[in-house]
């Protein structure tokens, strides 16, 4: 057997789609001609890379994935540059946080080169389908479940790795309008101990359910809270989320039960190059309302791929509705998204060596 990715086999498609026009219009439906697979068994490690043509999975309805969700994913973005260069935005960090989720789940983790490379592999084939318009890109989602097929609960001896792409326009419909969000003291996203710190299918069919609770009381997300006090806050949906209060930008600490968010890290370096004095510390909910309400909280915003930022206008608490900055994003929010996204599209320098050039393989 080969190591790593040398091996790797190439099927090309014999009828390639073309990139339909409205390829961007439904964020994550529609998906390249090519999908990367590899496989582990144990005694064998990881084996058998492979690009296909895209076509359906076939699993046993007893497969202990469908049963157990033993499983990761994570997503990340290229972008088609401004000089047409097409770029991944901190793959290593994305392939490091793969790794460290898959650890967690009691998943035999996949070297984190071989990772970059099916990254790099794959988009390189389906190149023709990152957009070039600005704010658009293609998102890789890369997954590994579990395979055995048994419904006795233990950890599987074999898996599969998948990589697949969608072209994406901007994630909110809204574009940059602010969310509303909500703390909720019903549900919790994570438990110390738990899963909050992996990107792992459970963790988002857990949030589900608070998420239709916030839209039918009229705001877009929820704000988590631990769920030992429900009083810290922790993330905002399935994002990060960050306050800027008085001089100061806070953000909760990772401590287990937040997702070490790469565009957290990627904000917190730039506003620490910029001088502005960053803590990430404990935040209470009746805090953060307090502040918004005597005018020293400034801005809220949460932190993700999809969005990059996403400013916060109004926070639900206790059946009270709170305006952050008249509901409008504020500066340093479109400063932030300014910032990352020039580096995204190479239209400013790449001071810490974010973006990673998609080589052409043949
Ligand atoms: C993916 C995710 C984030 C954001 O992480 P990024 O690496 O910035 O995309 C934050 N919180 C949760 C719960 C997530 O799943």
């Amino acid at each position: 057997m080969k190591e790593g990715l040398e091996g790797l086999r190439v099927e090309l498609t014999a009828a390639p789609r073309g990139v339909p026009p409205d390829a961007t219009a439904n964020f994550g439906t529609v998906f390249t001609d090519h999908i990367f697979q590899m496989r582990y068994d144990a005694g064998q490690g990881w084996h058998d890379p492979e690009i296909l043509p895209l076509a359906d999975l076939s699993l046993a309805p007893g497969t202990s994935v469908l049963h157990y969700a033993q499983a990761v994913f994570d997503g990340l973005k290229g972008f088609r540059g401004r000089d047409g260069v097409v770029r991944l935005f901190r793959p290593e960090a994305h392939a490091q946080r793969l790794r460290r989720s898959a650890e967690r789940l009691a998943i035999p983790p996949i070297a984190e080169e071989w990772v970059v490379e099916s990254f790099l592999r794959l988009v390189d084939i389906d190149r023709e389908w990152v957009p070039a318009e600005r704010g658009t890109a293609l998102y890789l989602r890369p997954t590994i479940i579990a395979t055995d097929i048994a419904v006795g609960l233990h950890p599987s001896h074999s898996f599969l790795y998948f990589l697949i792409l969608c072209p994406v326009g901007a994630y909110y419909a809204e574009g940059a309008a602010p969310v509303s969000i909500v703390a909720t003291e019903e549900f919790v996203r994570a438990a110390p101990g738990g899963l909050g710190d992996a990107k792992t299918p459970a963790n988002y069919a857990a949030s589900l359910l608070a998420g239709e609770r916030a839209k039918e009381a009229g705001y877009t997300q929820v704000l988590w809270l631990d769920a030992v006090e429900r009083r810290w806050i922790e993330e905002v949906g399935t994002m990060n989320i960050m306050a800027r209060i008085g001089e100061e930008v806070v953000t909760p600490p990772l401590g287990g039960t937040i997702l070490a968010g790469v565009t957290r890290d990627s904000a917190l370096r730039l506003m620490r190059s910029w001088g502005l004095k960053v803590s990430e510390r404990p935040i209470a909910i009746d805090a953060l309302v307090a502040a918004a309400k005597d005018g020293t909280l400034s801005e809220v915003w949460g932190t993700g791929t999809a969005a990059v930022v996403s400013a916060v206008g109004e926070i639900g608490w206790r059946g009270e509705r709170v305006r952050v900055n008249d509901g409008k994003a504020g500066a340093l929010t479109r400063r932030l998204y300014d910032a990352v996204t020039a580096i995204q599209y190479a239209e400013a320098p790449d001071p810490f060596g974010w973006t990673v050039s998609v080589p052409a393989y043949n």
